[in-house]
C-alpha cells in the first residue's frame, strides 16, 4: 500500500498494523502527530475500518486537540471486526488482545478511547489487556473513568449552539431547535438546550422525525425512545420521514448523527440562521460555503463536538465529573466565541478560522 500519500509536515509519526491470528485481531493504528503530547483518538471497531480512514479520523484529533489547547497529539485506531456478527465474548476477547498488543504504544505514545462499536465496558477490556489504567479513557466509573455516557459531548454542542445564538443577538427563550439524532450526542445536546431556555421542535432517529412548533420534551422523549426504541412513538407531534428534519422550521439545526446529511440536494431547503455540527463531517466544507454566502452561522465540527475529548482530559488528570462539566463549558465556550469573532472581523468561514487557530496552536 501506498502509505507515503498520506504524509505531510504534520504527519502521520507511525503507522502500525496489527495481526493476531490466535484471536483473529486485525487492525490499525494512525499515530499523526505527537507535538503536544501523546497521540489521544478512539478505536473504531467496525468490518470496513481501513488505513485510510483511520488516518482521516487521527488528523481531525491532531486539529481538535491542538484547537482546545490540551497536551495530546492527534491519533485514532480501527479494529476490523464486525461485532454484530459474533457473541460478545469475541467482542471482549478482541479488545483485551488489542489492550495486550498496544503495550508498547500505551499510554506511552497513544490513549485510546471510545468510538463507533466501542463503549466504557470496551474501555474495561482494553485496561485488563494492557494492564495501565492510564492506557485509555472513557472507562467505567469505578475505574475512575469519565464514560461518554455521562454526555459531555451534547453538552458541549449546547453550549457552542448557546453561544452562537448569542452571537447573532438571538434571545434563547425565543429560539427553536431541531436535532437530527437522538443518540448520544443528540439527545443530551436537546436536554441542555431545553434547560438554556431554548424550545426543542423537531428531533429524528433511524425510524423517522417528530415535529411539533409547540416544543417536545427531550426527557420524555428520551424514555418512550428507550422503551419502544424510537422517539416516533411519542404521540405528541407530526411524525414525517427522517430526512425532512433538515428542512423545517427551526433556528437551530443541529446534525448528529450521519455524515454528509446537507448536501446539494437539500441545502437550499435549510431554513435554519444557525447549523451547529455536532455530528462528524455532516456536510463538505463546499456546502457550509453555500450556507455562509446566505449568512447561514455554522460551527464546525471539531469546534462544537469537542466536548469529548476535553472530558478525556480531565479523566486523564484524574478529575471528577463536576470538574469535567465545568471545563468543557468553559473550553467550549472560549474557543467557539474565539472563532465566530474572528471569524467575523476577518470576513470568512467559521471553519476556516478554526483552522486557522489549530494550526497556530499546533505550531
Ligand atoms: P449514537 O450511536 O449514540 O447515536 C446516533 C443516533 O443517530 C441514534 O439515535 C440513531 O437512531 C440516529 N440515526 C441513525 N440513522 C439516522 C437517520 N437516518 N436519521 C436520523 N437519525 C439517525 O452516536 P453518537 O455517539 O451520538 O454520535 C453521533 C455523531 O457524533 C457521530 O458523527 C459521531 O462521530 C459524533 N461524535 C460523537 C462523540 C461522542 O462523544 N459520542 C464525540 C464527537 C463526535
Amino acid at each position: 500500500m501506498e502509505l507515503e500519500k498520506f504524509a505531510d509536515d504534520i504527519g502521520p509519526e507511525k503507522i502500525i498494523e496489527i495481526y493476531s491470528p490466535k484471536v483473529g485481531l486485525n487492525a490499525v493504528v494512525v499515530l499523526d502527530n505527537l507535538k503536544r503530547g501523546p497521540a489521544k483518538g478512539g478505536i473504531r471497531m467496525t468490518p470496513t475500518v481501513n488505513v485510510e480512514e483511520v488516518f482521516r479520523l487521527a488528523r481531525t484529533m491532531t486539529f481538535k486537540t491542538a484547537f482546545f489547547e490540551l497536551p495530546f497529539g492527534g491519533g485514532k485506531s480501527g479494529i476490523i471486526f464486525d461485532p454484530k456478527k459474533y457473541p460478545i465474548g469475541k467482542k471482549q476477547e478482541m479488545m483485551m488482545e488489542f489492550g495486550r498488543q498496544l503495550r508498547y504504544i500505551a499510554p506511552k505514545m497513544y490513549i485510546a478511547a471510545p468510538d463507533v462499536n466501542t463503549g466504557e465496558e470496551e474501555m474495561r477490556w482494553f485496561v485488563q489487556g494492557n494492564g495501565s489504567l492510564r492506557s485509555c479513557t472513557g472507562k467505567p466509573k469505578e475505574l475512575g473513568g469519565l464514560p461518554h455516557e455521562l454526555g459531555s459531548t451534547g453538552f458541549g454542542v449546547a453550549h457552542a449552539a448557546l453561544v452562537a445564538v448569542n452571537h447573532l443577538g438571538m434571545d434563547a427563550n425565543k429560539t427553536t431547535v431541531a436535532i437530527e439524532g437522538f443518540g448520544n450526542v443528540g439527545s443530551f445536546a436537546a436536554k441542555f438546550l431545553s434547560q438554556f431556555g431554548m424550545k426543542i421542535v423537531a428531533v429524528s432517529d433511524s425510524r423517522g422525525c417528530i415535529y411539533n412548533k409547540e416544543g417536545l420534551n427531550p426527557e420524555e422523549l428520551l424514555k418512550v425512545k428507550q422503551v419502544t426504541g424510537s422517539v416516533v412513538n411519542h404521540k405528541t407531534g407530526e411524525v414525517l420521514p427522517n430526512r425532512q428534519i433538515f428542512e423545517l422550521p427551526a433556528d437551530v439545526l443541529i446534525p448528529a448523527a450521519l455524515p454528509d446529511v446537507i448536501n446539494r440536494d437539500n441545502v437550499d431547503k435549510v431554513k435554519a440562521k444557525v447549523v451547529v455540527e455536532g455530528a462528524n463531517i455532516p456536510m463538505v466544507p463546499e456546502t457550509e460555503d453555500i450556507l455562509h454566502k446566505r449568512g447561514v452561522l455554522v460551527v464546525p465540527d471539531f469546534v462544537a463536538n469537542g466536548g469529548g475529548v476535553i472530558s478525556s482530559y480531565d479523566e486523564y488528570r484524574k478529575n471528577g465529573e463536576d470538574s469535567m462539566f465545568r471545563l468543557v463549558e468553559r473550553k467550549i465556550k472560549k474557543n467557539t466565541k474565539l472563532v465566530l469573532t474572528r471569524a467575523g472581523k476577518e470576513n470568512c468561514k467559521p471553519r476556516d478560522m478554526a483552522m486557522k487557530i489549530a494550526m497556530e496552536r499546533l505550531e
